[in-house]
């Protein structure tokens, strides 16, 4: 049995808005194309799976439980839009957290590759196959860090925004644009560039 290709994606910036610590379910929105990029990956075979440093949770702002909410919300508006992703990995953790339990060096904090080795390891994934796409530093560094191929999104009203991040593979407006990058043949296979 081949190994799967995976599309890791970053939460906040991505396939949301970004509020600063979202700590209730209601703040969720929906960036445009991002479900439409979504869908296009998961049509082509990628397991598409949700990478997300939470260390609102090790400075207090909200807890587990209240994450899960999030996420189940964050499940359901994508269900609604006809999409199921695969799983969602996060790191509540933060070496300046006040939550003694989460106030720790960890391991899984992007840019740190854990979470995707984790999440490689429990779907059988291939990474050299697989996208890490994000709006920020960490996530390419963790997607390099993991070995894939890394997707860097360009917020179009960032003024300086000429400039992508060490790690950055392909730049691309919003998750749409990158996932008619690379299921629509402009690249047909990653190991040919
Ligand atoms: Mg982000
Ligand atoms: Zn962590």
């Amino acid at each position: 049995m081949n190994k799967k290709k995976a599309v890791f994606l970053d939460r906040d910036g991505t396939i949301v808005v970004h509020e600063p610590y979202l700590s209730f379910p209601e703040q969720l929105k929906l960036l445009p194309n991002a479900a439409e990029g979504i869908r296009l990956f998961k049509e082509s075979g990628y397991l598409v799976i949700v990478i997300t440093n939470q260390s609102g949770i090790a400075r207090g702002f909200f807890d587990e439980e209240r994450l899960t909410l999030i996420h189940k919300k964050l499940m359901s508006m994508l269900k609604d839009e006809g999409i199921e992703i695969d799983d969602i990995y996060y790191c509540p953790h933060h070496t300046e957290g006040i939550i003694e339990t989460y106030k720790v060096d960890c391991d899984c904090r992007k840019p740190k590759p854990k979470m995707l080795l984790n999440a490689a390891k429990q779907h059988d994934i291939d990474l050299s196959q697989s996208l890490m796409i994000g709006d920020s530093e960490v996530d390419m560094l963790a997607g390099k860090n993991a070995g894939c191929t890394c997707v860097f999104i360009k917020d179009v009203c960032n003024k300086d925004s000429g400039i992508s991040p060490i790690g950055t593979d392909y730049i691309v407006k919003d998750l749409l644009e990158a996932s008619r990058l690379f299921t629509q043949g402009k690249i047909k296979n990653l190991s040919d560039r």
